[in-house]
């Protein structure tokens, strides 16, 4: 049994009881979403999906990318494989989608991921260079601290995702719907925001040179602490 712990602070209009029932949602989803497996190495991290070994312990990491890339392509729905460390090279994602799935640390190069349903996954401090994600619908996906090079998220779905202290340079997010995402403390470098929706997205504390917000609604954006309404 998960002993909740009630030593902290209710938000504003949240009772304890409601909060006690949103942690036990978040970790049911947690511990259910991925079959976690632990590298036999012994190093805490976990293996990759059909493998006993992560991506650093590994004899062959290219040839796990291989057999794992070959394994995504060959199906319509991707469901809570671990790919974490890996490196993928002009692969082409489009036809599959994505659940619960976990790339942390994966280095995605040239890879397309056109019209791509992704939700619920964990790409944090992975790396995306060159990567096309256009019409993409993409929800509830965290890419925290991940670096993000020349990657074009055009005409896409991209509501309440988490690039918190990422990096972008020379990203484009043109007439894409970024509800509720956030770019907090992020670093945003050439980077263009044409004709999106902005509403309730986070710029808080995130460093910007050369971003353009051309025809996008940047009055319901929240871009310090002074434009959030408590
Ligand atoms: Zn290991």
């Amino acid at each position: 049994m998960i002993e909740v712990r009630r030593h902290v602070d209710t938000p504003k209009g949240l009772s304890l009881k409601r909060l006690d029932k949103a942690i036990r949602i978040v970790l049911y989803y947690v511990q259910h979403m991925f079959n976690i497996i632990p590298c036999i190495a012994g190093c805490g991290r976990a293996a990759i999906t059909g493998s006993r070994l992560c991506a650093v312990h590994a004899a062959n990491p290219g040839q796990e990318s291989t057999r794992i890339a070959a394994e995504i392509r060959g199906q319509p729905t991707v469901k809570d494989i671990n790919a974490s460390g890996l490196s993928f090279e002009d692969e082409h994602f489009s036809d599959s989608s994505f659940n619960g799935c976990a790339f942390i640390e994966t280095h995605f190069s040239r890879c397309s991921f056109l019209q791509t349903h992704i939700t619920m996954n964990f790409f944090d401090f992975a790396i995306f260079d060159s990567c096309l994600l256009i019409g993409c619908d993409i929800r509830f996906v965290s890419f925290a601290g991940a670096t993000l090079w020349n990657c074009t998220f055009d005409s896409a779905e991209l509501t309440y995702l988490n690039f918190n202290g990422s990096l972008l340079s020379g990203c484009t997010f043109s007439s894409s719907d970024l509800y509720h995402s956030r770019f907090i403390n992020a670093d945003i470098d050439s980077v263009q925001f044409n004709n999106c929706n902005l509403t309730g997205v986070y710029f808080v504390k995130a460093r910007q040179r050369n971003v353009v917000f051309s025809s996008s609604n940047t009055a319901e954006a929240i871009f310090g602490l002074k434009d959030i309404d408590y």
